[in-house]
């Protein structure tokens, strides 16, 4: 899968996505991540990619030329190459949640644009893009972090990121139940010994633990998610 990235920051961007998973994601050819410098497609001489908003505000916004000149470069490197969504990281958009990383991981690749500043020329918006994804209701001073919290949400749902599908199938959220509390070396902590039934070597029983360990949780931190859950699981019943 591929994620081309625009950006006035892409060094930020390729810091935080070529390290660890996503980085050796990288490097076996299971995605590729291209960051693009909207800034090098200014015509401006003095490379600006931002102006005063019309109407008068506080704050700069960024110019839709740039943006859309990196945009139609990106279409032309990648003429026939599969379905593709393009997306802008935004406090306005529809938050990103399990689901939303798992349609967006079965697009051959996707175009994301960072917005900084006050945000970018709505006509740009209007024009290129498909959908608005924020990461929660709180705004940041770019979508540079947004987009690597999507790209890693994303790429460890394509086949070939994660070892072994058991990593993602079972884990909070995607499950529909946040995930059972899980315990390694050593035995005892301050005090705290793992709970005996990891230790039983009888699988079932340790099953049933996790689930009910992890209903418990959900209902807990997350009464939202465990409505939803039952809700699932009724619906599966009748
Ligand atoms: N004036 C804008 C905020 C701009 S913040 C408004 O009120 O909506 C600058 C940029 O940071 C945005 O263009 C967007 O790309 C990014 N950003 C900020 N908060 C975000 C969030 N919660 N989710 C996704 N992107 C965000």
């Amino acid at each position: 899968m591929i994620f081309d990235i625009m950006t006035l920051f892409p060094d930020l961007v390729d810091y935080v996505l070529g390290e660890s998973i996503i980085g050796r994601a990288q490097k076996s050819g299971s995605i590729e991540v291209c960051t693009y410098n909207i800034r090098d497609y200014s015509k401006d001489k003095h490379r600006r990619v931002d102006d005063t908003p019309y109407g008068g505000g506080k704050g700069m916004l960024m110019m839709a030329p740039p943006i859309y000149d990196c945009y139609e470069a990106i279409s032309q490197k990648r003429a026939d190459s599969g379905s593709c969504r393009v997306i802008y990281m935004s406090p306005s958009g529809k938050i990103l949640d399990h689901d939303t990383a798992k349609r967006l991981s079965e697009y051959d690749r996707l175009v994301i644009l960072c917005g900084h500043y006050e945000g970018v020329d709505r006509r740009i918006i209007d024009e290129i893009v498909d959908e608005e994804i924020s990461i929660g209701d709180y705004v940041l001073t770019g979508g540079e972090i947004p987009a690597c919290i999507l790209v890693d949400s994303v790429a460890r749902l394509v086949d070939g990121v994660l070892s072994d599908a058991e990593c993602y199938e079972k884990e909070s959220v995607s499950s529909g139940l946040i995930e059972y509390p899980q315990y390694t070396r050593p035995y005892e902590f301050h005090g705290v010994k793992v709970p005996d039934v990891l230790i039983s070597g009888h699988h079932q029983n340790i099953e049933k633990w996790r689930h009910e360990t992890a209903i418990e949780l959900t209902q807990k931190n997350r009464p939202d998610l465990y409505e939803k859950y039952e809700r699932r699981i009724k619906l599966e019943k009748d």
